[in-house]
């Protein structure tokens, strides 16, 4: 293999996958640039993505927890909630993680530079940044500008009572009402950050169930939690029209069979999705091609249409997960190096973090069944589980996709708690190609609730131990 690694590269976009791209193209000995509008790489993920919610998503947790613990005998006092402290406390979190990243980029002498790039060719970059502007030009160029969130223009109304996810992690206030429009992953989890700081949520979402892409026995469970916390879910119903009033802003709602009806709301967070961040200023000089969402097209290599830029992360396409996005960065890196490598990962882990989570890998029933896919799915109920039953969290449940004949893994689901952790087995189980035999024969730690992979092993050979489910009855 030739390594060609004598090279000089721009990255252009700091979150996720751009950060990884140019920290191994560091490691690799090349001379690296990487260009954000930030102080330090982060990205949307740190900034405002994946870990402000996160921990916002853990205070929720714990005030949820705190009042479900008088079933166990262990009476709280309501809790009183700082806003100020919370929010310094969120943005600690993120200025450790982005600073940190700053010193990686130190030490690895990854040049970065705070500013906005622009082509001027397939090599040249303008870069604009506080001092002014400068041309740069590179061996290789790597796009990794991510994603912003998806506008509605019916909902599109100037009031600081409108709120994206950005907007709605800034915590400005917890409102009395708060209505969600999109029941999807930032939807579900801020939804569920604001019902538990006291606001009266209520979710709209146009299709016929939250989470369209995820199996409907995952969901369930996480809908039920959500009726009991939430003021309203409405289903199959969109938001017809919005308008601002003394009050708040006045809602009008439209069902399946296009009745209307209106209701008051003191903020809206509207979160029905994200757009690519392709309009790169200049990008028309070059042989980039722009598919017709937005998305940067690239092969498995992601590399563009122009032999001299490769493209990563939420731009080039979905899943828009900050993991799938260092996964292309690495790979580019490597194929830029001249790597005999592509992108094709077995399974792509998704994972939503409300309470209960809900994650999922490789196929989903709802794939296996449009395609005629012949599957089995052995199902264990956490109901059967001795380590979510101290937990008190027996609603969840782990389920296998098998190949009847080969035994293999196909996919995997997990709806319960801590499910975004458990996860990280069906991956492996993926990756590695393993039959139910292995994932059975694999000696887990008890009491856990990783048990509950291996028992839907044995859920599917008919033969679990903690419930009775004999072969017959194991396939559905
Ligand atoms: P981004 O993180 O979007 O970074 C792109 C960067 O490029 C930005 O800093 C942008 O300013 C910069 N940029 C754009 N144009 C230019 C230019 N011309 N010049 C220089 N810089 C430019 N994913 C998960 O996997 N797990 C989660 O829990 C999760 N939670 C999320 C929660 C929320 C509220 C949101 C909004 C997203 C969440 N995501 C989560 C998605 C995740 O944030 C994205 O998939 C991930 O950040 C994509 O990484 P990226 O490197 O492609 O781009
Ligand atoms: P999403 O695609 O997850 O969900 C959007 C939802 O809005 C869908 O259910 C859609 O049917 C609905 N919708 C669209 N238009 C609507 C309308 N006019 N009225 C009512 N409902 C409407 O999008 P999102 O929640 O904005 O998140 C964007 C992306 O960010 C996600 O797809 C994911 O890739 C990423 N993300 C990931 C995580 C995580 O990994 N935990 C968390 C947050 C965001």
């Amino acid at each position: 293999m030739t390594e060609n690694t004598n090279l000089k590269i721009a990255v252009v976009g700091g979150g996720p996958g751009g950060y990884a791209a140019a920290f191994l193209a560091a490691d690799l000995g090349m001379t690296v640039v990487l260009i954000d509008p930030e102080a330090n790489p982060g990205g949307v993920c740190l900034y405002r993505g994946c870990i402000p919610s996160k921990a916002l998503l853990h205070v929720a947790k714990l005030i949820d927890e705190s009042a479900h613990a008088k079933n166990w005998g262990i009476d709280f006092a309501p809790p009183t909630i700082d806003l100020p402290r919370l929010r310094s406390w969120k943005e600690g979190v993120i200025k450790k993680l982005t600073g940190g990243l700053g010193q990686l980029s130190k030490k690895r002498k990854v040049e970065y530079v705070q500013g906005k790039a622009a082509f001027e060719n397939s090599n040249t970059l303008r870069i604009t940044k506080a001092g002014g502007e400068e041309s740069r030009s590179f061996d290789r160029i790597i796009l990794a500008t991510g994603s912003r969130p998806s506008i509605v223009p019916s909902l599109h109304i100037d009031s600081p009572r409108m709120m994206d996810s950005t907007g709605a992690l800034d915590l400005a206030t917890v409102p009395e009402s708060l209505l969600v429009v999109g029941g999807g992953y930032i939807g579900l989890e801020l939804g569920t950050v604001y019902a538990a700081l006291g606001a009266k949520v209520t979710i709209v979402e146009m299709q016929a169930g939250l989470l369209p892409g995820a199996d409907r026995d995952l969901v369930l469970p996480l809908h039920k939690r959500l009726e009991k916390i939430c003021s309203a879910i409405l289903l199959n119903t969109t938001v017809a029209s919005v308008k601002e009033e003394a009050g708040g802003i006045r809602v009008t709602f439209k069902d399946a069979q296009g009745q209307t009806r209106d209701e008051v709301f003191e903020k809206i967070l509207v979160s029905v999705g994200r757009k690519p961040n392709s309009e790169i200023p200049g990008l028309d000089k070059t042989q980039v091609v722009v598919g017709n969402r937005g998305f940067i097209q690239v092969n498995k290599q992601l590399q563009t249409g122009d032999p001299n830029i490769y493209a990563i992360g939420d731009v080039v396409g979905e899943p828009m997960l900050a993991h799938k996005a260092s996964h292309e960065g690495r790979t580019a890196v490597e194929a830029i190096a001249g790597h005999k490598v592509e992108f094709a990962p077995n399974a792509i882990p998704a994972v939503v973090f409300t309470d209960p989570e809900i994650a999922w890998c490789g196929l989903t029933e709802a794939q296996a069944k449009d395609a005629n896919r012949e599957v089995t799915i052995a199902r264990f109920p956490w109901a059967a589980s001795g380590r979510a039953m101290t937990l008190d969290r027996t609603e969840g449940m782990t389920k296998l996709l098998l190949d009847p004949k080969t035994e293999r893994v196909l996919g995997v689901g997990i709806v319960g708690a801590g499910a975004g952790e458990l996860i990280a087995e069906g991956v492996l189980a993926m990756e590695m190609g393993a039959t139910a035999t292995d994932i059975s024969m694999t000696i887990h730690p008890h009491p856990t609730l990783s048990e509950t992979v291996m028992q839907s092993a044995e859920v599917f050979f008919g033969t679990s131990t903690d419930i009775y489910r004999p072969k017959t009855a194991s396939a559905s």
